[in-house]
């Protein structure tokens, strides 16, 4: 079988079973990364984080006799060029539970003639393995995780490859794309190293290296100490760490030193994550449809928009005039990263005091965020709007929440200093 992999946000060698089936089953192959939409609109820190996963996986690959084609076009412009000209008759890839992604996949699906090899390696828990099908996920976490905690299954890891099928004497007809030069350039000093191995490094520091695990539950809505929670939303967005090595390496640990109610919370942030992907999947089109209209659309065609527009700028820059959420905003401006008390906070106030329509918090978020996930950034959003699944009513008080999370003042002055008067 002559195969084409293609290569998504599973920038992994472990724990990923379309590269070990491909693996297994092509005779020869060639793998291949395109530019996605969501990239394209992402800021130089995200791209770069992306870029040098992708470098490190590509050296990856490359160690095991494959080859790895960097594209920087879209892969509907790009893979049917490659695949005739490679005479390939499969398509192997890592689904996504994310609508724009799965037009994609179905246009892969009508060129390959259905000969195509999709595992949906990105959640923890195989759709197969929920006690409903995922057109019925329920719509409330609570029930959701109850359901799925009740009859768990979480599957074993894919077997890690030992050798990649090569392209033999084959040149790609389309010209490749060298992203060093976009490596390079030098930007904001990086706190997040990227990479597969950096992302197993940082599990086996949060575990055992640590033991910051044992207070986590405690500690993750700290917003100075970086090991306050476990920072591997980074890795999971590109899928350079799979979630079930997270899974079995936490119960390697409780197996080792007990556990207690902050092993069982990782996990439990983990079925959050699982939630947003099944629910998504279950809306498809409509969930997403509703959600991804261009930006300025969004915005209301009143005479109140020139204020929508002028707060929202506001809050985007960390120029609202509340400390806590400008601190907030110009640490993601800054660094690409946000704790997750800072998302709820920031996200609160723009929908709700400044009343401006989220999805443009969301939009804002998806090209600043290094650890940008299109379905827990897009359901979380909706979640604190009150309009996802659960529609509550949620207001943070952000003087409130500032004197519980941020009591003397550290944060804030960090980020947002009081001016000399
Ligand atoms: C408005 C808003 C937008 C968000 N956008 C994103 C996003 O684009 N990408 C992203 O990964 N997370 C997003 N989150 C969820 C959460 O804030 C981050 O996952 C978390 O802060 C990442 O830090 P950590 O890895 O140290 O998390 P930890 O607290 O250590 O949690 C471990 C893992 O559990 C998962 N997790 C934790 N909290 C959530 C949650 N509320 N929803 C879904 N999964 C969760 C993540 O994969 C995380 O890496 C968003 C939350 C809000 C409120």
């Amino acid at each position: 079988m002559k195969a084409v992999y293609w290569v998504r946000d599973d920038l992994r060698i472990h724990d990923n079973r379309s590269l070990s089936e491909f693996a297994a089953t092509a005779t020869s192959g060639v793998m291949a990364w395109c530019t996605t939409p969501s990239f394209s609109r992402a800021n130089p820190i995200r791209r770069k984080f992306i870029l040098r996963s992708l470098a490190e996986f590509r050296k990856s690959v490359e160690n095991l006799g494959g080859t790895l084609l960097v594209f920087d076009r879209p892969s509907p412009s790009v893979l049917p060029e490659v695949a005739e000209s490679f005479g390939a008759d499969t398509l192997f890839f890592t689904s996504l539970p994310i609508h724009e992604e799965n037009s994609e996949e179905r246009a892969m699906g009508e060129l390959f003639k259905g000969k195509v090899r999709a595992d949906p390696g990105s959640p923890l828990l195989h759709p197969a393995d929920l006690p409903f099908a995922p057109a019925n996920s329920p719509e409330v976490f609570t029930q959701f995780r109850k359901a799925v905690e009740y009859r768990l299954i979480v599957r074993p890891e894919a077997e890690t490859p030992k050798v990649l099928p090569k392209p033999g004497s084959w040149s790609s007809p389309v010209p490749g794309w060298d992203p060093n030069g976009e490596i390079s350039v030098s930007g904001p000093s990086e706190r997040i190293t990227p990479g597969e191995r950096a992302g197993i490094l940082r599990l086996d520091y949060y575990l055992e290296g640590s033991n910051r695990i044992r207070s986590y539950k405690e500690t993750r809505n700290g917003l100075v100490d970086w090991d306050d929670s476990s920072k591997l939303s980074p890795y999971l967005s590109v899928g350079a760490l799979s979630p079930r090595r997270i899974y079995f390496e936490l119960k390697k640990y409780e197996k080792n030193n007990g556990a207690n109610d902050s092993t069982y919370w990782l996990f439990f942030e983990l079925i959050w994550r699982d939630y947003f992907k099944f629910i998504s999947e279950k809306w498809g089109a409509k969930f997403f449809q509703k959600m991804k209209t261009p930006a300025k659309t969004w915005l209301p065609r009143d005479p109140a928009a020139d204020r929508s527009l002028h707060d929202f700028e506001c809050w985007c820059r960390g120029d609202t005039g509340d400390r806590f959420v400008d601190a907030n905003m110009r640490e993601l401006n800054a660094t690409g990263w946000m704790s997750n008390r800072g998302r709820q906070n920031v996200a609160s106030f723009l929908a709700k005091t400044l009343r401006v329509d989220w999805r443009l918090g969301a939009d804002y978020f998806e090209k600043n965020l290094i650890d940008y996930d299109a379905t827990s950034n897009w359901g979380n959003w909706a979640y604190l709007a009150g309009v996802g699944q659960d529609g509550r009513d949620r207001v943070f008080n952000t003087e409130r929440q500032a004197a519980l999370y941020d009591s003397a003042g550290i944060y804030r002055d960090k980020w947002c200093p009081l001016l000399p008067t």
